[in-house]
């Protein structure tokens, strides 16, 4: 028998699928692991759950309690998931610019939801700040603190850069991905690095997001902007620090728009936007080194959650990115 215990015993474990079209394009193994079937959807439900149960071990979180965070919507998505699994109520700072469908999906989950203007990190009223203040005061309540809390990246140093491993029987030259927290991208590189040294840690970047420069110059700088949602960052958080980076490399919009139609129409994989970056930078890895590596990046989350906007011809029009004019 092969029985998952409730959702919490369903989070990870998830398949690393070949990317055919890109693959056969490039000569290289693009392979992506598959997050967006994690439980609740999204590659979040890793750190969501170690943070929960890292604050139960802790005894910070008691039954009754509540988890509040701020998310641009998959931690939260997981949370709330999470929270109604185990008898946790949930609160969800997240910035309106952020999808409806992901706001809609907490709300049915039970969450309950402010949505607050999105201004950036050194405003006191910025979404993440503004759900760190909201926590401290409250009865029984936690703070999960994805950026800063490294249960999210010992997440992915437990799980998710050893599935890589095992999946890849150790034979994987090049690991890629973006990062928002950079929990995903810090605990496997950490995990796969101690493996084997020679693999090339990659950090992919949107537009408008610092962290490109902070690989490449130490100084977070950052022009430009991205449609893309949950990744990108003006701030080196807990998670990313001293997390090991070979290079760092920049997806631009239209590049990541043109990866995410060509999944859906010749690969059958309706992705969110963060994979048109990631699977945009295996491409520009795999044309830089040749033909015969072996590239692995993450599947984050599924389009499903961008149906408004990604997959919106009206709205990619008034953006100027669509891909088939
Ligand atoms: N893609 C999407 C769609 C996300 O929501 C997130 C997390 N905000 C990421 C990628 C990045 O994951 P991490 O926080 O582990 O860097």
């Amino acid at each position: 028998m092969d029985i998952k215990t409730g959702f919490v015993g369903s989070v990870g474990n998830t398949p690393l699928i070949r990317i055919n079209s890109f693959s056969d394009e490039t000569g290289c193994e693009i392979l992506g692991k598959a997050e967006f079937l994690n439980p609740g959807g999204s590659v979040k439900d890793r750190a969501a759950l170690y943070i929960i149960e890292d604050a139960e071990k802790k005894g910070l979180l008691k039954p009754g309690g509540t988890v509040v965070e701020g998310t641009a919507g998959n931690t939260g998505i997981g949370l709330a998931h999470i929270c109604n699994a185990k008898g946790y109520k949930c609160l969800i700072i997240i910035p309106e610019t952020q999808s409806q469908e992901k706001i809609d999906l907490l709300r049915t989950l039970g969450a309950e939801v402010r949505t607050v203007p999105a201004v950036p990190y050194k405003d006191p009223n910025n979404y993440v700040k503004l759900s760190g203040r909201i926590a401290a005061e409250m009865e029984n309540a936690i703070w999960a603190n994805q950026f800063e809390n490294l249960a999210n990246r010992i997440a992915h140093y437990e799980t998710t850069g050893p599935e890589i491993w095992a999946q890849t029987d150790g034979k994987v030259d090049v690991w890629v991905t973006s990062t928002g927290t950079g929990g995903t991208y810090a605990g496997v590189s950490m995990f796969l690095k101690e493996k084997n040294p020679d693999i090339k840690c990659i950090l992919a970047d949107p537009m408008g997001s610092g962290l490109y420069s902070y690989v490449k110059t130490g100084e977070v700088h950052s022009e430009g902007s991205s449609i893309t949602e949950g990744i990108g960052n003006s701030r080196v958080t807990a998670n990313m620090e001293g997390a090991p980076a070979d290079d760092a490399i920049r997806v631009d919009d239209k590049e990541a728009v043109r990866v995410v139609y060509q999944l859906l129409e010749k690969d059958g994989l309706f992705m969110g936007g963060s994979v048109g970056i990631n699977i945009g930078a295996a491409i520009a890895l795999a044309k830089q080194m040749g033909a015969g590596q072996t590239i692995v990046t993450i599947l984050c989350d599924g389009g499903s959650r961008y149906q408004s906007k990604l997959f919106n011809r009206e709205w990619l029009a008034a953006k100027g990115l669509l891909p088939n004019p």
